[in-house]
């Protein structure tokens, strides 16, 4: 008997994983095919200067249009597309959509602020990264100096000599760069101090643990001064991740935070949609020569 349920149990689980390595494998042909099809496009989170209300930058956040699944979301791909190493194809396409939507914006006449491009832990450990990025900015006729790697802060601690000498190389081509989700990995702050970048994002978490109310949240508000603080010591800009409310907005502000990005100035949204937001380039030339002239 224990014998049989055992071979049971055993048939049980075989049938799950088996349904489960189905699924992924599906799934990473469905990605694989719908990269062919060019199911993936980018929505643009505003970052905004939180005094102002003004743009400062933007990050690109890739989707995956799906004929019958819908709009997917990346939570849902990004961590498959990472195990199975698909996010090396899709990446690249992903900086030359950037790259090609800075191009679009201007040839529009408008002001493309710089981008910001996530960039996983799998890609960053690919040889040749930063020739290939170089290459395809070089076709699109894109500047480094107008687009910003996230890498997040547990990909930028997984090898630190590593990750120094790349982002070295990134940073003395023009690339900005930042770590991404700061504040979940507990790297040490000796290896950051190390890092050259040139900023930090607050992960959502702690930002949102702030609540409507961060006076009513002592500790949490003391961890989002902390990295605040840290920041302004290490001379890094520090963005807000996740700013829902107005409290949120306040309190970053009065502890010397200067950008932030969330639901509350922006969802992520469509490049036709952001273009409302750019100002023109002809105004911009014009306020300049009206200046000059008074
Ligand atoms: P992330 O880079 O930390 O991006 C921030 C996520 O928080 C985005 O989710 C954004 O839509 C969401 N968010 C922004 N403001 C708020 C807010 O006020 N409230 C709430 N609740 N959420 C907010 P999204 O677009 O679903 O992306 C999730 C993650 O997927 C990203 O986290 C990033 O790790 C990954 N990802 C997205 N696009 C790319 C990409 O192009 N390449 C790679 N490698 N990863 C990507
Ligand atoms: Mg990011
Ligand atoms: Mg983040
Ligand atoms: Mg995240």
């Amino acid at each position: 008997r224990a014998k049989n349920q055992g071979r049971h149990n055993y048939n049980f689980y075989t049938r799950e994983l088996d349904t489960q390595l189905h699924e992924r494998m599906t799934v990473d042909q469905a990605m694989r095919r719908g990269l062919e099809n060019h199911e993936f496009l980018l929505h643009f989170q505003p970052r905004v200067e939180l005094a102002s209300g003004r743009i400062h930058s933007l990050e690109a956040l890739v989707r995956w249009q799906h004929p019958e699944w819908g709009l997917v979301s990346p939570g849902r791909f990004i961590p498959l597309a990472e195990e199975t190493g698909f996010i090396l194809a899709l990446g690249p396409e992903i900086l030359r959509q950037v790259c090609q939507q800075i191009r679009a914006w201007e040839a529009a006449g408008l002001e493309a602020p710089p981008v910001a491009v996530n960039l996983s832990g799998r890609e960053f450990q690919q040889k040749g990264l930063v020739e290939r990025t170089l290459e395809t900015l070089k076709e699109t006729g894109v500047e480094p100096g107008h687009i910003e790697f996230e890498i997040t802060e547990s990909a930028a601690m997984r090898s630190v000599e590593r990750t120094i000498r790349i982002l070295s190389r990134m940073h003395e081509q023009g690339f900005h760069i930042s770590i991404d989700d700061f504040g979940t990995a507990y790297s040490s702050l000796n290896y950051l101090k190390r890092l050259p970048v040139q900023a930090i994002k607050i992960d959502q978490s702690f930002v949102m643990d702030l609540g409507d109310d961060p006076d009513a949240h002592p500790e949490d508000a003391a961890i989002v001064r902390a990295i605040i603080g840290l920041g302004e010591t290490l001379g890094l800009e520090v963005i807000a991740e996740g700013v829902e409310t107005a409290a949120q907005q306040r309190f970053l502000l009065a502890h010397g935070c200067r950008i932030g990005q969330g639901f509350l100035f922006s969802r992520p949204q469509p490049a036709e949609v952001i273009a409302q937001y750019l100002p023109s380039r002809t105004k911009a030339i014009a306020t300049q020569a009206s200046r000059g002239r008074s």
